[in-house]
């Protein structure tokens, strides 16, 4: 290697994804500076500049979406009275566990009612709809917050992944009808395959969850599960499907065009960008550390001069040469720090930046630069003349690359079951497991708890996608299958 330093290079991740997944995890979180856990509350912790930087990007590009898609943003104030709380009860019973009270403030000592930091905001929300919404005129009524949300957790928290605090975007949506209502559910799970598949290239497959396993107070929960490489399962966004129950207790009605009075069909989508992006860094991350798409990315492009005595200005005018070029497409950055050049391509490998150019006084000679892509290590001797075109194209197919990967990687973690034996196999394989299940419904129940206790894990649901279904009993009891589930270890 053209380097003037002796050092040996700093390594990289010491943890092998493949051996130990979680071990591996922290130490990419650690090293490559995207979270620190020490901030003195439990289950709270921060997100670094480069974590910061991403998800960022991906706020805004849900926002843009769902902006496209006919959403407008509101703000909401993030306390909620307990008297909201209550009007729902499924709601307030589920909720209820996790919720933080502000019971206190000033000087003044207790409040007359308790507050909740929102733990989600239908009961802010609805509270104000009631007020705003007179006609069908008025619907359909889309509308969306960026926000953060307090649940306190019981189950064990991991940075991004799970935490008592979190950073999403909650959509709440107001129609005349349940099949409207409906329309924006499958709305939802189109803009979840935009913004996970082709933006952050995580495959996902929707789940019709079952009764026992859905948001407090909704008729339906779709969720997407995304399947990490440790062969456990995440669950990301959700969109429910509420029907009318939201709408009777909080007073959410309109005045059809037939002139009657009616109550109003709700919907809710929370696509939490925290857990996206742990689920993003978790599922494409390999041994080197991050590999992030290319509009994701904080830098896309680095610039290495190597240095050699003498010739530091010379190569220094030609990286600047070459930045200056790109720097009005792209996010690029010159490393000259007086670090190694071995350290330097550990440093900026481990942040999962695509691109990085190479640029040494022999190159500058020959009139080329050595350019290496992050996610496949692919090398590239460029003609100087033809720099500009090829970062195109590298920068271009970048992210599809990625994407195609993964996608064939999904496909091949799912086995097919039809014995509880077997199932029990794939399930400590690492696979999700295919089966014949006798209901979702809560005569299902019980058959499910045998899954949770005999297989060690859980009955995601009813695929979407899927129509058909193949096995001709259930996997638990026997009796014949009412449809096809899917079973997986879950975070
Ligand atoms: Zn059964």
């Amino acid at each position: 290697m053209d380097d003037n330093k002796s050092e040996v290079p700093l390594t990289g991740i010491t943890v092998k994804k493949e051996e130990d997944f979680s071990e591996w995890y922290t130490e990419l979180l650690n090293k490559a500076e995207l979270a620190d856990i020490r901030y003195n509350v439990k289950g709270f912790i921060v997100y670094r500049e480069w974590a910061t930087i991403t998800i960022r990007k991906m706020f805004k590009k849900t926002e843009d979406l769902l902006e496209k898609k006919g959403h407008l943003p509101l703000t909401m104030p993030s306390l909620i009275p307990e008297s909201n709380f209550l009007l729902e009860a499924q709601h307030v019973e589920g909720f209820a566990p996790e919720v933080f009270w502000v019971t206190e403030a000033g000087s003044s000592g207790k409040l007359p009612e308790r507050l909740a930091l929102r733990p989600t905001s239908e009961t802010a929300l609805y509270k104000m709809y009631a007020l705003w919404l007179r006609s069908y005129k008025d619907l359909p009524f889309k509308r969306y917050l960026s926000c953060q949300v307090w649940r306190y957790e019981g189950k064990m928290t991991r940075p991004f992944f799970r935490g008592r605090e979190f950073h999403w975007i909650e959509s709440h949506n107001v129609f005349a009808t349940m099949e409207d209502a409906m329309k924006q559910v499958k709305e939802d799970m189109d803009s979840t395959y935009q913004i996970l598949q082709d933006e952050c290239c995580i495959p996902i497959i929707f789940f019709q969850r079952p009764e026992w396993d859905k948001f407090a107070g909704a008729v339906h929960t779709y969720a997407a599960d995304a399947l990490m490489g440790s062969g456990k399962v995440l669950q990301l966004p959700s969109t429910h499907l509420l029907g009318q129950n939201f709408a009777k207790p909080f007073q959410v009605k309109f005045v059809d065009n037939d002139g009657e009075e009616k109550y109003a069909y709700q919907t809710c989508y929370g696509p939490a960008q925290s857990r996206n992006y742990g689920a993003m860094i978790a599922y494409l991350g390999d041994d080197k550390g991050l590999v992030l798409p290319f509009d994701l990315a904080p830098v896309q492009i680095v610039i290495v001069p190597i240095f050699f005595k003498g010739k530091e200005k010379l190569v220094l005018d030609k990286a600047s040469e070459v930045f200056k070029q790109l720097e009005e497409k792209y996010v690029v950055k010159i490393d000259d720090r007086d670090e190694s050049v071995g350290s330097k391509f550990y440093y900026w490998e481990l942040r999962g930046v695509p691109i990085r150019i190479e640029i040494g006084p022999k190159d500058i000679q020959k009139k080329q630069f050595v350019v290496v892509k992050r996610h496949d290590g692919q090398k590239f001797i460029i003609k100087e003349t033809e720099l500009v075109k090829r970062i195109d194209e590298i920068a271009q197919n970048y992210t599809n690359e990625i994407k195609k990967k993964s996608l064939v990687d999904f496909e091949s973690q799912i086995e097919l079951v039809y014995e509880k034996d077997s199932a029990i196999q794939a399930i400590n394989n690492g696979k999700i497991v295919a089966c014949g299940f006798c209901s979702i419904d809560f005569d299902g129940e019980k058959c499910a708890e045998v899954v949770e206790k005999e297989i060690g894990a859980f009955v995601r649901g009813k695929r979407v996608d899927e129509e058909k279904h193949e096995f001709a009993n259930c996997l638990i009891c026997g009796k014949p299958a009412g449809c096809t589930v899917y079973i997986a270890r879950a975070y």
